[in-house]
């Protein structure tokens, strides 16, 4: 089997790809990858390894539909990572992620119609559904994003919705919760924090800290998406959830107890534009029809995760300071 990945030199991407080639992900043992990736601020080529017999790396844009003509040809599968992923870049500047998010996923369907790619899942997110104040969203809530990055996925899942349907593309969607893990990008929440602490320096939490997010592992939204792949059904959403709903301000607590420094290290910064309040997925529907279950504990994911920045600060340092984080 030949997967194209999307995106596979980011956070999710990358875990997906190196857990792909050490035979991690059920029904994909042996597959090759080619993982196409334009390298973004949020790409990092040395998240994959060097070299590998079933590795091809190609550096490019999903904006390229010629590209993308040229390089699908051959694979069985498309895995739709690539995106730009930070809701704060989106409130300072909407116009990439409409371009990359929107743009870029119809270019990826468009040329796995027009070759022939057999089956394709588009990864979304729960920020689709907007925010929600109590209980949990289904698969069949309404899209109501709040931020424009929110937008942009939206406005791609539904063109992957138009592509299943007018076209026939055999394709599902998942929306996860917020993924947490090695290898994630310093300008992320858990990683900001988890460095800042390294490194002495206060964390910055957004007004009273009280928005709520669901945290799940990477490596078990890594495998919902390949169960996806390869069980889902054409024109489905699945959402991944994970259960472990925290507080922001819970979430800084738990880092700073893992860091040994005590709550004068959490300062409340100005709060972020439109900040939506509380996701909650309900993934019933992924648990009971393909049989998906989290393994990872939150606690011991977020131990091995600020274990792992500890032990790797020369992946992490240079990003500091560049950009955001
Ligand atoms: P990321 O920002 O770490 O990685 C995105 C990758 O896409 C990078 O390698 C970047 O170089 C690449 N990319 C960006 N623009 C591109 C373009 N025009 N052409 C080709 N490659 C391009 O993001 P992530 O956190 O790994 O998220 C991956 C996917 O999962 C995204 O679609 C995101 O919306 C979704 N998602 C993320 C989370 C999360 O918590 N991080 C949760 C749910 C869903």
């Amino acid at each position: 089997m030949r997967v194209l990945v999307t995106g596979g030199a980011g956070f999710i991407g990358s875990h997906f790809v190196r857990t792909l080639l050490d035979d991690g992900l059920p029904g994909l043992e042996g597959a090759s990858v080619t993982v196409l990736d334009s390298l973004s601020y949020a790409g990092n080529r040395a998240n994959l390894p060097a070299a590998h017999p079933r590795l091809e790396f190609v550096r490019g844009d999903i904006l390229d539909l010629p590209l993308l003509l040229d390089l699908f040809p051959g694979h069985d599968a498309v895995v739709h990572f690539a995106a730009e992923s930070h809701v704060d870049r989106s409130i300072d500047d909407a116009n990439v992620f409409v371009r990359t998010n929107a743009e870029g996923s119809q270019n990826v369907f468009e040329a796995c119609r027009r070759t022939g790619v057999e089956r394709v899942v588009h990864v979304s997110t729960d920020e689709v559904y907007g925010s929600i104040d109590s209980g949990s969203w289904t698969e069949r809530e309404p899209l109501l994003p709040n931020s424009p990055y929110a937008a942009s996925k939206a406005a791609s899942d539904l063109i992957a919705r138009a592509y299943w349907r007018t076209h026939g593309l055999d394709l599902s969607i998942t929306r996860c919760s917020n993924n947490y893990g090695p290898y994630q990008h310093t300008e992320k929440l858990i990683p900001l924090f988890v460095t800042n602490l390294i490194e002495g320096v206060p964390l910055p939490l957004y007004g009273d800290g009280a928005n709520v997010r669901e945290w799940l592992h990477v490596d078990d939204h890594c495998r919902a998406i390949a169960l996806v792949l390869r069980e889902g059904a054409a024109g489905e959403v699945y959402n991944v959830g994970g259960g472990n709903e925290r507080t922001n301000r819970e979430i800084a607590e738990l880092l700073v107890e893992l860091g040994g420094a005590d709550t004068s290290a959490i300062r409340r910064v100005a709060d972020r534009l439109g900040h939506d309040l509380r996701y909650a997925l309900d993934d019933t529907k992924i648990r009971e029809e393909l049989g998906y279950a989290p393994r990872v504990p939150f606690e011991q994911g977020l131990a091995d995760t600020f274990a792992w920045y500890r032990d790797n600060p020369a992946w992490w340092k240079p990003l500091k300071g560049s950009g955001r984080a």
